[in-house]
C-alpha cells in the first residue's frame, strides 16, 4: 500500500522509514530529521504494514522528548492507536517490572525512591553504622552503594527471597541500604534497570514474552544510551531482530552519567543511513554550529548544510555586567514578541540553573511572562526560599511561617510533638512561636541544644541587624545555622550555587542601591515582589532551561546565556574530565546552538563569578567561532579575549599537572588561587605597556596580579591585560 506521507520526507529519510526489518542505525547530525524519520517510521509501520501499536517499542531519554514523541505519532496514526509503550527507558523498566518483578518476590505496587528519598536512606543508613558525616558525605556513601550495585550480583545476594539476613552482613554500606529497600519494597533508580535486565536473564518465559511482544524496537538518541540500557535494548530485541537506533555522537552529553556513545558508533547494523541535510536552522545559524563542533579532535568529521533563506546574523552580546546582559536579553524578547512571535516561541538556554536568577528578575521587571521548563523558579527553590526565611524571621521574629519552615532546617533533631507543644501553648499565650521557644529556653527543662542554638544564633543577628548590612547578615546566617555547611556534606553544588548566588545578588542589590541606605525590610519588600509572581497556568511563555533539557527540541529564537569561560565550559566538569570534559562541554555548546531555528542570540558579560570565584572572560566556545560568522553588539574590549585564552590555558590539562607541583609551598594563600588563577608567582609575563614582567602576588579572588617588571616597579593589573610570554598575541 502506498503511503502519500512518504512524500514529506526525503529520499533518505523516506529509504530509513521502509527499512523496516533488521538492524538499522540512522547517524547524522542535529536537525536532519532524525526524530522525524523514527515518528514516520511508527505511523508506516502501523498505517501501512498493520502492526498494532502494542507491539512497537519507541524509547528516549527524557520525558518531555517522549511526550513530544508521542504527540507527534498521535498526530498521525488513528486516534487510540498509539499506547504507552512511546516513553523512556526508565518508563519502560516500570513497566517490565509492574508485571514480571514477581518473580524475584517483590509485589506489582512496589515503590521507586527519587533522589530524595535514596539520600534520606543514606542519611539513616550512615547513623546506622556510625558513620560520621565529617568521615564520609552522603554523596560519597551513594556512589559507594551504586559502585557495589554495579559490581557485584547484588540481587542474587540480597534481594531474592529467602536471603537470609546475618547481623554480619548489615555491616556493609551496601547491604544495609538494600535492607531498608526491601522492608518497603522499594527500588532506586539504579535499580530499575538492573533488576529489569536480571528479569530478562534469568526468567527465560518472561525474556520471551516481551521479545514476542514487542516486533519493533526503535531508540532515539542512542549515543546517550548506558550500558544497562544497551542490555536491555538487545535483549529485547533478540527475538525478532528489528532494531532502529537513532542518533548523531556530536551530541553525547551524558558520557558523566555511564553513556556509551561507542556502542551506538560501533552498532552492528545491517544497513545504515546519513542524514545531512539541516531543515531547521538558517545557514548563518549552521555555521556556528560547524563551526563550534569542529573544534572537537574525537569525532568523525561531518558538516551540516542546509537550503533555507540565509536568515538574520548570528549576535553576540556583551554586557558590562550581568544585569546589562540580561535586561538585553529582556529588551530583546520583548522586541520579538511587539514583533508578532508568541512566547512559546523563544527559549533561553543555560549551561548551570542558578543562571536563571538574573535573568527571571530582568524578565519579571519587563513584565515578561516564563516558565521554567523541567525545574523551579529560583526564588521558589527549597534552598533559596530556606536562607530567606532566615533573614525574614530575624526582620520579624512573629513570622511564623518562616519560623515554621526552618526552626528545623538544617536538622536541630526538633520533632513534630515539640513543636505542636509549641504551638499550642503560642495558641494559648497569644505570642508568636519564636518567643514561646525563647520562653522555653529560658525555663530550662527538657529543651533540645538544638533549639536553644536556634534562639540564641536569632537573637545575635536580630542584634546585629541596625549595623549590618543584607548581606552580611545574609552570610552570617547561612554559615551559622549550618545551612551550607549541610549543603557542602551532601555535596549538593547545584543547591549551593543557588545560596551563593542569592548572596550576590543581594551584595548586587546593595551597591547598586548605595550600601549603607539598604534596610533589611526594604530588600525584603523588594524581593517579595519576585517571589509571589503567578501567572495562569494557560498563559503563554518564554521558556527558560539548562542546555541538558533542551535537547531533542527546537524553538524559532534561542538565547544562549553566560557564555563565560569557567561557566560554559563549566571548570567543574573540566576539572574532573579534562580534555574528555571539554569535548562533552563543547557538544554540549554544539547541542545549544542547533535548537535555534530562526535566530541566535549569544551572552555574556564582565563581572565576578560565583561558581567559579574568578573574574568573568568570553567563553572559549565564543572564542572559537569564526569572527565573521557573528555580530557583536554592546561595547567589548579586544583585550578580554586575551582573559579567555589565560583562563583556557590554565584550564588546559597539561598545564594542569605541572601547575600542581609549582604550588607546593608557593605564596598564594588560597587553593583555589593555585589552582585556577591564570598566573601564579614567578610566571613571566607580559604587558602591551609596561614590558615583560614577573608575577609576585595575586588578590584574593585571583583576578589581579602584582607584577614587578623590569625597571623595579610594581603594578596590580587584571589578568585580561596580562599574557604568557610564550604565547602569541
Ligand atoms: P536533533 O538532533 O536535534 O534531535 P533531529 O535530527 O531529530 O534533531 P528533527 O527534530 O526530526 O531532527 O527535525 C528537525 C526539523 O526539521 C523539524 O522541524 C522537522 O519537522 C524538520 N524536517 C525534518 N525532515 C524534514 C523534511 N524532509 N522536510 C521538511 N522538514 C523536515
Ligand atoms: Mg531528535
Amino acid at each position: 500500500m502506498k503511503w502519500d506521507r512518504l512524500q514529506e520526507l526525503n529520499a533518505r529519510q523516506a529509504a530509513a522509514v521502509t527499512a523496516t526489518e533488521g538492524r538499522v542505525r540512522v547517524i547524522a547530525g542535529a536537525g536532519t530529521g532524525k526524530t522525524k524519520a523514527l515518528t514516520y517510521r511508527y505511523a508506516y509501520l502501523v498505517n501501512v504494514l498493520g502492526i498494532d501499536p502494542a507491539n512497537i517499542l519507541c524509547l528516549t531519554f527524557t520525558n518531555k522528548a517522549a511526550a513530544e514523541m508521542r504527540s507527534r505519532i498521535a498526530r498521525m496514526v488513528h486516534s487510540g492507536d498509539y499506547n504507552d509503550f512511546v516513553c523512556t527507558i526508565d518508563g519502560f523498566c516500570v513497566k517490565l517490572l509492574r508485571r514480571d518483578i514477581h518473580r524475584i518476590g517483590f509485589p506489582k505496587t512496589f515503590t521507586i525512591l527519587d533522589e530524595d528519598d535514596s539520600r534520606a536512606y543514606a542519611r539513616a543508613c550512615m547513623e546506622e553504622l556510625g558513620i560520621k558525616r565529617t568521615e564520609k558525605t552522603v554523596k560519597d556513601f551513594l556512589a559507594q552503594v551504586s559502585a557495589a550495585k554495579a559490581l557485584d550480583d547484588y540481587i542474587t545476594t540480597y534481594m531474592l527471597p529467602g536471603v537470609k539476613w546475618t547481623e554480619g552482613m548489615l555491616s556493609s554500606p551496601v547491604a544495609c541500604y538494600i535492607h531498608r529497600q526491601m522492608k518497603h519494597y522499594a527500588l532506586d533508580f539504579d535499580d530499575l534497570e538492573r533488576v529489569a535486565n536480571y528479569i530478562l536473564d534469568h526468567f527465560e518465559d518472561a525474556r520471551t514474552w516481551w521479545q514476542e511482544q514487542l516486533n519493533y524496537i526503535m531508540v532515539d538518541e542512542a549515543q546517550d544510551c548506558n550500558a544497562d540500557n544497551w542490555q536491555i535494548v538487545e535483549k529485547l530485541a533478540a527475538g525478532h531482530g528489528n532494531l532502529f537506533v537513532v542518533g548523531d555522537p556530536d551530541q553525547a552529553i551524558y558520557e558523566w552519567r555511564g553513556a556509551r556513545p561507542e556502542r551506538f558508533t560501533q552498532f552492528a547494523s545491517s544497513q545504515d543511513v546519513v542524514l545531512d541535510e539541516n531543515y531547521r536552522s538558517t545557514p548563518k545559524i549552521l555555521d556556528v554550529a560547524n563551526s563550534v563542533i569542529s573544534h572537537n579532535r574525537n569525532r568523525i568529521p561531518k558538516n551540516l548544510f542546509t537550503r533555507s533563506a540565509e536568515g538574520k546574523a548570528v549576535i553576540h552580546y556583551h554586557g558590562k555586567n550581568e544585569t546589562e546582559e540580561m535586561e538585553w536579553v529582556a529588551a530583546q524578547v520583548r522586541l520579538l514578541l511587539e514583533g508578532g512571535a508568541a512566547p512559546g516561541d523563544v527559549a533561553v538556554l543555560y549551561r548551570a540553573s542558578y543562571l536563571s536568577r538574573a535573568l527571571e528578575q530582568a524578565l519579571l521587571d519587563a513584565k515578561i511572562p516564563y516558565a521554567i521548563w523541567g525545574g523551579t523558579r529560583f526564588f521558589e527553590r527549597k534552598e533559596v526560599k530556606d536562607a530567606l526565611s532566615y533573614l525574614r524571621l530575624v526582620n520579624d521574629t512573629g513570622d511564623d511561617l518562616s519560623f515554621e519552615r526552618i526552626v528545623n532546617v538544617p536538622s536541630r533533631k526538633i520533632g513534630k510533638k515539640f513543636l505542636d507543644g509549641l504551638k499550642e501553648r503560642a495558641g494559648r499565650e497569644g505570642l508568636p512561636l519564636f518567643a514561646v521557644l525563647k520562653a522555653c529556653v529560658a525555663e530550662g527543662g527538657a529543651v533540645r541544644t538544638g533549639a536553644e542554638d536556634f534562639v540564641r544564633m536569632i537573637e545575635e543577628a536580630c542584634a546585629a541587624v541596625p549595623e549590618s548590612t543584607v548581606s552580611d547578615l545574609l552570610n552570617f546566617l547561612l554559615e551559622r545555622s549550618g545551612l551550607k555547611r549541610a549543603l557542602r556534606e551532601d555535596q549538593d553544588e547545584e543547591r549551593l550555587e543557588n545560596v551563593d548566588e542569592l548572596l550576590r545578588s543581594v551584595r548586587f542589590y546593595e551597591t547598586s542601591h548605595g550600601e549603607d541606605d539598604v534596610r533589611l525590610s526594604d530588600y525584603l519588600q523588594d524581593i517579595a515582589l519576585y517571589t509571589n509572581q503567578d501567572y495562569r497556568k494557560d498563559t503563554p511563555t518564554v521558556k527558560l532551561m539548562t542546555v541538558h533539557q533542551a535537547k531533542g527540541l527546537e524553538f524559532p529564537y534561542v538565547f544562549v546565556i553566560g557564555l563565560s569561560e569557567g561557566v560554559f565550559p563549566s571548570m567543574r566538569t573540566i576539572r574532573e574530565y579534562k580534555k574528555n570534559g571539554e569535548e562533552e562541554e563543547r557538544r554540549l555548546m554544539y547541542v545549544a546552538v542547533t535548537r535555534a531555528q530562526r535566530a541566535l542570540f549569544l551572552t555574556e558579560s564582565e563581572g565576578y563569578n560565583v561558581s567559579t570565584k574568578m573574574s568573568k572572560y568570553p567563553s572559549r566556545f565564543l572564542a572559537e567561532i569564526r569572527r565573521d560568522m557573528f555580530v557583536t553588539e554592546g561595547v567589548m574590549p579586544e583585550s578580554l579575549w586575551r582573559g579567555t585564552e589565560n583562563m583556557r590555558h590554565v584550564l588546559d590539562e597539561e598545564r594542569w599537572g605541572s601547575r600542581v607541583e609549582a604550588s607546593e609551598g608557593d605564596p598564594f594563600a588560597t587553593e583555589r588561587a593555585a589552582y585556577f588563577s591564570p598566573f601564579q608567582a614567578g610566571d613571566t609575563v607580559v604587558h602591551d605597556i609596561f614590558g615583560t614582567g614577573t608575577v609576585v602576588g595575586v588578590n584574593k579572588e585571583g583576578s589581579t596580579f602584582q607584577v614587578r617588571f623590569a625597571d623595579g616597579s610594581t603594578r596590580h593589573l587584571r589578568a585580561d591585560f596580562l599574557r604568557r610570554e610564550d604565547l602569541p598575541e
